[in-house]
Order: structure tokens, then C-alpha cells, then sequence
């Protein structure tokens, strides 16, 4: 069978592909969407990072499509209901990418709380900024505050956890009787409570139609003046303005932003020249060790769904 990867992925899982499969793989192919219709006219499968739309008008270009491969989790980015009603499965990457997620919050979180780790060229230079970075805090004794508590979010708890840090939690769609919240030892509390109480709040939900806009200037409003706001979910969950505004005027004591409304972010963007914030290209989840997993789950996923689809196709000719 035909499968064409238009995203970058570990080559070792290529290769288990090319062993039973004919295999395009060209990771500039997001970039040149006629050439990816070309290739598609002939494909069982196709295999996509975050960059490729996969659109109704795509698939239409698309007639032996079966499966649909995401590397990663988020699947804003591929028209689900299309693919339901084309009979194609989507396929991601369930908790490959997690463990990334989990450690990227963390560590800009201890980043941003300590406050003292972007000097290194100021001590280089012979300046000696030791008083001026002796307020530091510590991450053991602070408060997260997840929002949205599945895969990613229960892993972040647990390393939360591990350093110390009270966890709390907001998820519309976890009851508060849940047996989650005692085997986690995570509180769960509404959506305004946490980021009154949060010392770090962090987002972990997909991006839908209730998620858009969710942390606007009002509910910024709402967090403590030093705390820290980690959004590696997508970007249009946060206002990147009214982030912006609030660390540059103090009433927000840091942020960490792997992901933003336009990647990748505009040269004259929001954040130019906004201070206590960490910017990332939408890496969170991408990790050497990440690569490896998300590329050999989906690799397996997407041979067994084909060889599922063949199976159905003989019976279909046999009955
Ligand atoms: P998941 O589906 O396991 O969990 C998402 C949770 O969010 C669910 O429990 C859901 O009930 C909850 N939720 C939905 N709407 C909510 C709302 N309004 N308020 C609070 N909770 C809400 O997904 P996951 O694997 O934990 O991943 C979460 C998101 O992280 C993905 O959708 C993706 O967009 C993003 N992600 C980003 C990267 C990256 O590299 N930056 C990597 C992986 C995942």
C-alpha cells in the first residue's frame, strides 16, 4: 500500500514502514501543498505532524485514503468529522509526547521562578548581578494549577508532585466524585479558584470552541501578581495581548509560551521587548527520546490499520 509522510519523522520508523509498504517521505511536503494533493491521489495512508491541514478540500484529492497518522496529540490541525465521514480513521499519538510536555512545564517553571539562570552574559562581561538575583523562589512548597487534567495533565501532576508543589486541577469533564482526584492526591476546584490560588497555572487542554480565549484579561486578572503562566496547549487558548500587557506592567510574574494564534510568530509580535517570559517554537513535546515513541506508535498504529482495511476489503469480496 501507498503512504506518504508530509512532516518530519524518526527515520528507524520509516524504515519499519518501507519494509511492507510503498513509502513517500518528504518532510518539506506541509510546505508545497500541490505536489502533497499529487502524491495523495495514490495514498492508503498519510502520516502528518501539526503544519499539515488536513482539510475536506485535501481529501478530495485523497479517494483511497484509509488512515489518517498524527505524530503528536493535538488534532485541531485534521477536519475529524470529514475523515468520520469519509470512513478514514485518525490515528494519534496518544502519550508519546507527554512525557516532553510534562518536564518542558517544569523546567520553565523552575526557570521562571528562580529568575536568576539569563545572566550568563552579564557575568561574562565581569558584572556580578548577586544581590539583584538573591530573590529567587523555589518550585518545593508552591502551588500548580493544572487546566485540563488527562494525559499530559496527570503526568505534569506527578512531577509537580515530586518536587514538592500542591496540585490543583480544573476539567469540566472529570466529576468531582471521580476516584482521579484522591488516587492523585490533585484537588479539584473550579476554573477562578485556581488562578487565584496557582502560584504556576498551566494549560493542558485541546483547542475547541470552549477553549478559545479561555485565559483572556479578566481571568489573567485573576493570578497573583508573581505567579508564573505555562500555555504549551495551543495557541488561542491565552490572549498573547493581554499577556503581554500583563507581564510588562507586573501583574504577572512570568510566562513560558511554546505555542501562539500564528506559527511561526510574526517578527513585530506582542512580545518584543516583554520581560520574565520564555518563547518556544512549539516544542514542547518534541524531544529526541519523544521523536523516537510518537514515530514508532504511529508507525505500528498505521501499519495495523492498513493491514485492517485489507482484511475488511477481502471479506467485503468473499461475502
Ligand atoms: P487529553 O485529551 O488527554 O486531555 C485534555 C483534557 O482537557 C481532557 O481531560 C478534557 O476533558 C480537558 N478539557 C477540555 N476542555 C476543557 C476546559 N474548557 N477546561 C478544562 N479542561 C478541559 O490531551 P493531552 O494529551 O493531555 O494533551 C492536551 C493538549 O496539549 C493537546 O490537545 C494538544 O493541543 C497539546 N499538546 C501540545 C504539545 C506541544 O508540543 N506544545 C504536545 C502535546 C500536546
Amino acid at each position: 500500500m501507498e503512504i506518504v509522510i508530509s512532516e518530519f519523522m524518526d527515520e528507524t520508523a520509516v524504515d519499519s514502514l518501507r519494509e511492507s509498504h510503498s513509502v513517500t517521505y518528504d518532510s518539506g511536503l506541509v510546505d508545497r501543498p500541490n505536489e502533497l494533493a499529487g502524491h495523495l491521489e495514490r495514498a492508503d495512508a498519510l502520516i502528518v505532524r501539526n503544519r499539515t491541514q488536513v482539510t475536506a478540500e485535501l481529501l478530495d484529492h485523497a479517494t483511497q485514503l484509509k488512515v489518517v497518522g498524527r505524530l503528536g496529540v493535538g488534532l485541531d490541525n485534521i477536519d475529524v468529522a470529514e475523515c468520520q465521514r469519509r470512513n478514514i480513521a485518525v490515528i494519534p499519538a496518544t502519550g508519546a509526547n507527554a512525557r516532553a510536555v510534562a518536564e518542558y512545564v517544569i523546567g520553565t517553571a523552575m526557570l521562571l521562578l528562580r529568575g536568576a539562570y539569563l545572566c550568563s552574559a552579564q557575568v561574562a562581561a565581569g558584572d556580578w548581578p548577586r544581590t539583584a538575583l538573591s530573590n529567587g523562589r523555589e518550585i518545593g512548597g508552591k502551588t500548580l494549577g493544572l487546566i485540563g487534567f488527562g494525559g499530559i495533565g496527570r503526568l505534569t501532576a506527578q512531577l509537580g508532585q515530586s518536587m514538592g508543589m500542591t496540585v490543583l486541577a480544573h476539567d469540566p469533564a472529570i466529576s468531582t466524585d471521580a476516584p482521579i482526584w484522591r488516587e492523585s492526591g490533585v484537588q479539584c476546584v473550579e476554573l477562578d479558584a485556581l488562578l487565584a490560588k496557582a502560584d504556576v497555572a498551566s494549560l493542558h487542554v485541546p483547542l475547541v470552541d470552549s477553549t478559545r480565549n479561555l485565559i483572556d484579561a479578566s481571568r489573567l486578572a485573576l493570578m497573583k501578581p508573581d505567579s508564573i503562566l505555562i500555555n504549551t496547549a495551543r495557541g488561542g487558548i491565552v490572549d498573547e495581548h493581554a499577556v503581554a500587557a500583563a507581564l510588562s506592567a507586573g501583574r504577572l510574574g512570568g510566562a513560558a509560551l511554546d505555542v501562539f494564534l500564528d506559527e511561526p510568530l510574526p517578527a513585530a509580535s506582542a512580545f518584543t521587548g516583554v520581560p520574565n517570559l520564555v518563547l518556544t517554537p512549539h516544542i514542547a513535546g518534541v524531544t529526541a527520546e519523544s521523536n523516537v515513541r510518537v514515530s514508532q506508535m504511529i508507525a505500528q498504529r498505521v501499519a495495523q490499520a492498513l493491514k485492517d482495511a485489507a482484511t475488511n476489503a477481502d471479506d467485503t469480496r468473499i461475502a
